[in-house]
């Protein structure tokens, strides 16, 4: 009996044995580097950074890596219209007063949102700050629209073009009490970008700086294939619309679902057209690929709020730069070069 049993026990050691060997000659025969992955709760949601290199050890991939979140930290806290003491806080605190002394990266990230409405028509607007934090603060109080008449107020503030930037003496100023910058249409762009350059400054080039779905994907996978990335259908959690390769390119969704509330059967979202003051209608999501997170970005948020129609002129007038569109029927459209990206056949919408 007694021998029994340890013979059964030996077998069960002997076989974990097995296991663990046979998955490490496995490893080492595949010869593929690990991948590294690290996350953090940065921008408002899960900020993950993953990378590998055969050449660095894993100390120093994963000391860039804390180097690629550090520069996110930095920009959050410049920017963030939530951070105490932000420079987009002192803006707008200062508006209607005196000029804000501000940092480099602040003058860039406004300076490239105004180009953006410019090109948008005025769809893309980070003075939409004035009506922003009044639906902010009413979704939070009981999922409710405000009034028309706060919201007709709230426009009245809302116009990029009364921006005063001066890259020269580095300040920003609104001229107006009541305006009010908010730069989350584009600065989770922007700190993407700010990570993915810290990680290619400490020599990797093999990456995927992911801040909750918007990502800069830098270089191959370990096997060699393209990093692969999932379209998340906008309203079908867990479903997918389509698989996309993509290497050395960031690619930015903007959609109805990520930040909403229903009242009387209406969905209201976070994306607001700056004409009405009403979150856009026209889409369920934007997908774009570009070159930089924070154009992606911008341009997500701005075709989001033009629709189809016009947003696809605008990105086929745009080289290098592709999108992919559902519209507020679910129905999707794409610029004329988006296809190349696809993996795994075609598209799962009509
Ligand atoms: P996220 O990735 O955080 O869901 P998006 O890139 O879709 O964000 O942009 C939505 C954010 O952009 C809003 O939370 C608001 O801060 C800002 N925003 C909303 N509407 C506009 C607009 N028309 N133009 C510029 N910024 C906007
Ligand atoms: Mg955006």
């Amino acid at each position: 009996m007694q021998h029994e049993r340890s013979f059964w026990f030996l077998l069960v050691i002997a076989a974990i044995a097995a296991i663990v060997l046979a998955s490490l000659l496995l490893r080492d025969l595949s010869g593929e580097a690990p991948v590294f992955k690290v996350d953090n709760f940065m921008l408002g949601t899960l900020v993950e950074i993953q990378a590998w290199d055969s050449k660095l050890d894993e100390e120093s991939i994963r000391n860039s890596i804390q180097r690629a979140f550090d520069s996110i930290r930095a920009v959050e806290n410049a920017m963030s219209v939530n951070i105490e003491g932000s420079f987009v806080q002192k803006i707008n605190e200062s508006a209607g007063g005196p000029p804000v002394a501000v940092s480099d990266p602040v003058i860039s990230v406004i300076e490239e949102a105004n180009r953006i409405s410019e090109l948008s028509d005025g769809a893309f607007d980070i003075t939409i700050g004035a009506i922003c934090h009044l639906w902010d603060s009413s979704s939070e109080t009981g999922s409710r629209a405000p009034a028309p008449d706060v919201i007709a107020e709230g426009l009245l503030n809302v116009d990029y073009s009364r921006i005063e930037v001066s890259a020269t003496e580095g300040v920003v100023r609104l001229p107006e009490t009541g305006m009010w910058i908010d730069l989350g249409g584009l600065a989770k762009g922007y700190a993407i970008d700010a990570a993915a350059a810290a990680l290619r400054n400490s020599g990797l080039t093999n990456f995927i700086v992911n801040g909750g779905g918007d990502m800069a994907i830098a270089g191959v996978r370990p096997n060699g294939g393209k990093w692969r990335i999932g379209v998340r259908h906008p309203r079908k959690p867990g479903e997918q619309i389509c698989t996309i390769g993509l290497s050395d390119l960031a690619v930015v969704t903007s959609g109805d679902y990520e930040r909403f509330f229903e009242f009387n059967g209406k969905r209201y979202h976070h994306i607001m057209d700056p004409k009405t003051g009403y979150p856009a209608n026209k889409c369920q999501s934007v997908t774009i690929v570009a070159k930089e997170a924070m154009l992606a970005d911008a341009l997500a948020t701005a075709v989001f709020v033009m629709g189809p129609d016009a947003g696809l002129r605008l990105i086929d007038s745009m080289p290098g730069i592709e999108a992919l569109i559902v519209d507020a029927e679910g129905h999707n459209s794409h610029s004329n070069g988006f296809r190349r990206f696809l993996l795994d056949g075609p598209l799962k919408l009509q």
